[in-house]
């Protein structure tokens, strides 16, 4: 199976040690599709960062490159520097950098950055190019920008202060992609700019997570699915030919890659790529 262009996957840090043994099987069947690389989600402010950093520098020495996410919200240079060290010396040379989202009840922003542009011009200033920095980008706008042109604008400058490469929010809507690229090209910013994709397998957990990053499941596919109820396999088969439709329209618009939010599961993104081939 392959494709004419790069695909990534991502995990999350499992919070077991079955999680663990299971996310290494996953793990396995996904390199067979030889990705670019896996990325392991970061929380800010949480208390699972520290399975992050086991979890990506293990993941690492499995012969696929690995990349954390790194949130700089409520944190400190001196800590971004020492996780930055432990990353570099570990072999990693791919970071995910993102401001991130303090959990409730956490209170103000604090730390030393306020917002994830200023994690990458740090980075840049302290590791040169040590590091390839992948960003995050909103097809369908962040959900706490004024309006979406001040959005673009900022990613821009995020972009401008040292960003190889997007990953875009998920989405279901190949127009709003197309979109947003159109838009940040007219604005002379030209970096590579990857969907991210979100297999549906679960619904109400997919409109549950959606509505809170703001992520719109057009109203033609939620009725679609609602109307599956507990029908699992009639969800899975509907999902499978809506995201895997979804891919083929944002590789003919000239998509760089596909960057797939795996939620420590093969199998959905293996049967996507599988049609795509
Ligand atoms: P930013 O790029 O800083 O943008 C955040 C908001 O601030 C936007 O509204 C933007 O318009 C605005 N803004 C930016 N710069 C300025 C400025 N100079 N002045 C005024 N406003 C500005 N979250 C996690 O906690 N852990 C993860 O592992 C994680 N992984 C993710 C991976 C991807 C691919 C994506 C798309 C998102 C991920 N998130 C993750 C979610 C992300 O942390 C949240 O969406 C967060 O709210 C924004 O992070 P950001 O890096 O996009 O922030």
């Amino acid at each position: 199976m392959s494709l004419s262009v790069p695909v990534s996957f991502e995990f999350f840090p499992p919070r077991t040690e079955a999680g663990y043994e299971k996310l290494l099987e996953e793990h396995a069947a996904l390199k067979a599709v030889n990705p670019e690389f896996f990325s392991v989600t970061y929380g800010a402010g949480g208390s699972t960062q520290e399975r992050t950093i086991q979890t990506v520098i293990e993941l690492n020495q499995r012969g696929v490159p690995s990349a954390p996410h790194l949130s700089c919200i409520g944190t400190t240079e001196a800590t971004v520097i020492e996780l930055l060290n432990r990353y570099r010396d570990a072999g990693i040379r791919r970071i995910v950098a993102l401001r991130g989202d303090l959990p409730s009840g956490m209170g103000g922003t604090g730390g030393d950055f306020r917002y994830a542009s200023d994690l990458v011009r740090f980075i840049r200033a302290h590791y040169s190019d040590t590091f390839q920095l992948e960003v995050a980008a909103y097809p369908e706008m962040h959900p706490q920008a004024p309006n979406f042109d001040t959005d673009i604008g900022n990613f821009i400058t995020k972009a401008k202060a040292g960003a190889d490469r997007a990953i875009t929010q998920y989405f279901y809507n190949a127009d709003a992609y197309r979109h947003f690229v159109k838009q940040v090209r007219q604005r002379g910013c030209d970096i590579d700019i990857v969907p991210g994709i979100m297999p549906i397998t679960n619904v109400s957990s997919l409109i549950r997570f959606s509505d809170a990053c703001g992520a719109d499941i057009p109203r033609w596919l939620r009725k679609q699915l609602e109307a599956c109820g507990d029908d699992s396999q009639r969800i899975t088969a509907i999902g499978q030919e809506v995201v895997t439709i979804l891919c083929r329209e944002l590789l003919d618009s000239g998509a760089p890659g596909l960057h797939f939010y795996t939620l420590n599961r093969a199998e959905p993104a293996l049967a996507i790529l599988d049609q795509l081939s």
